[in-house]
């Protein structure tokens, strides 16, 4: 447990490291342009007041919107309405539902990219996992800006970072360069979808012109009352086993959710549950330091030796490297052998 809580100190309270091509972009019209030349640059951000030549050589930012609860869930369909009044919007979104299937990728099929009719929005469907559609939707339209993820119908809230197909889409774009958000509510009731909508629009006008988050997990109450930043709740895992049986009596299990109870101030659920949005900024990188520090100065072991070695660098070596990350399993190339 020691070690969870640290990872959670890790992610909200240690500094950001941005690449210096972080993209500030549009505002809360939505209709601020970026240099075409300049994508990357933070002085690309003009307004649409300047002049016409200006304005001819300037795009709109290009905001990938993908999800986990399928291109077919109303969810992405909200969030991509909204998103179209900050940029040009292109939706690349799993075929079937994947929500749970974290940031796994699809590496032993070919996928696809299939152009799918959804009203007023350029669509493509993947039979692949989120973390796919983002990686395929940022090789299939150059220089994308930023990639929004959901809206998931599901709260993402606490540990839900590990195993949410939502937040693997947004983290795939973090590591990809790019900057992700991850937005999440409760199964819509029949009056929230609509109340929901100009919070969502809040959130975008919130987080898309801010350079400084390239990946934020967003989390909307039932009836919010207004935003707060949250760090991830980690205090125990809520994954739990139900078991039952199949018609024959065998048995069967289920791995759910339960409510967890008591969240710690500031956190996500605890944000949640007192009906204010939660926006927490959340990084990739998970070395626990305190953990680290502490290994090196108890326990060294050959760092010193590591570190002075004065070998030449060996691009050899870190070839072979590349190539033991990139092998099949044994199983898998014997099988292809057999073809
Ligand atoms: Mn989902």
């Amino acid at each position: 447990m020691r070690a969870v809580s640290d990872v959670e100190d890790d992610l909200v309270t240690a500094s950001l490291d941005l690449p210096a091509q972080r993209l500030p972009i549009g505002a809360a019209s939505g209709t601020r342009v970026v240099k075409q030349g300049d994508a990357h640059s933070p002085d690309g951000v003009q307004s649409p007041s300047q002049s016409g030549s200006q304005v001819a050589a300037t795009r709109r930012v290009r905001i990938l919107v993908s999800n986990d609860d399928s291109i077919y869930s109303p969810g992405i369909a909200t969030l991509a309405a909204a998103a179209s009044e900050f940029g040009n919007v292109r939706v690349v979104a799993p075929d079937v539902e994947q929500s749970s299937t974290g940031h796994a990728i699809t590496a032993s099929r070919p996928l696809s990219y299939r152009p799918t009719k959804l009203p007023g929005i350029e669509a493509y469907r993947v039979n692949g996992t989120p973390a796919d559609c983002v990686a395929l939707g940022a090789y299939q339209w150059d220089r994308v800006d930023v990639v929004l993820a959901g809206l998931n119908q599901g709260l993402n809230l606490g540990n839900a970072i590990w195993h949410s197909g939502t937040l693997a889409a947004a983290k795939q774009a973090a590591l990809l360069g790019l900057r992700g958000i991850a937005l999440s509510a409760p199964p819509p009731d029949d009056d929230d979808s609509e109340a929901l909508k100009p919070w969502i629009r809040r959130a975008l006008e919130i987080l898309l012109p801010d350079p400084t988050l390239p990946l934020v997990n967003v989390n909307f109450p039932r009836r919010p009352r207004g935003f707060v930043w949250t760090r991830v709740s980690v205090r125990r895992y809520d994954g739990c086993v139900v078991p039952m049986t199949d018609p024959r009596g065998r048995p069967l299990y289920w791995f759910t959710t339960s409510a967890l109870e008591g969240a710690e101030p500031g956190t996500d659920r605890w944000a949640i549950e007192r009906a204010w949005i939660s926006m927490t900024p959340l990084r990739l990188d998970l070395t626990d330091e305190k953990a680290l520090a502490a290994c090196r100065s108890t326990r060294p072991l050959d760092e010193k030796a590591a570190a002075s070695e004065n070998r030449p660098h060996e691009p050899d070596a870190e070839l072979s490297v590349r190539e033991d990350e990139a092998k099949a399993p044994a199983a898998a190339a014997a099988a292809e052998s057999d073809d």
